[in-house]
């Protein structure tokens, strides 16, 4: 998580308790219960609803790290929110300042692929 500056990819949230603890998980793009990859480039920091939410494939990333997001995949009331998960398609998750660490394309690839997101 500290490649991502302790930063959800997908909203930026940050959140940092007085002893140190972050809100942020390191989620594997490939799952880690089937590829054994336990690599930083197949992995993203994201808070818990967006680590949930990629997992369940509620969006994608496409190669140039930009937010797909599928239709119908679920409803969502943006009364509850102060900004809906949709209203973050298009946009360019955040990554790591160094190159070496950048997200797996390839991940990214079979992770949209796996779930038929474009
Ligand atoms: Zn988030």
């Amino acid at each position: 998580m500290s490649l991502y500056n302790q930063r959800c990819a997908f909203c930026g949230l940050r959140i940092i308790s007085a002893d140190g603890q972050d809100i942020v998980d390191g989620g594997h793009i490939k799952p880690f219960s089937e590829f054994r990859d336990d690599r930083l480039v197949n992995g993203l920091a994201l808070c818990k609803n967006h680590h949930w939410a990629f997992d369940h494939v509620w969006f994608g990333v496409d190669d140039d790290y930009r937010i797909l997001m599928p239709e119908e995949r679920f409803i969502e009331d943006p009364a509850v929110q102060s900004r809906e998960i949709k209203a973050f398609g298009g946009e360019k998750i955040r990554l790591p300042k160094d190159q070496k660490f950048m997200p797996s394309i390839d991940s990214l690839e079979w992770h949209r692929k796996k779930w038929r997101i474009a």
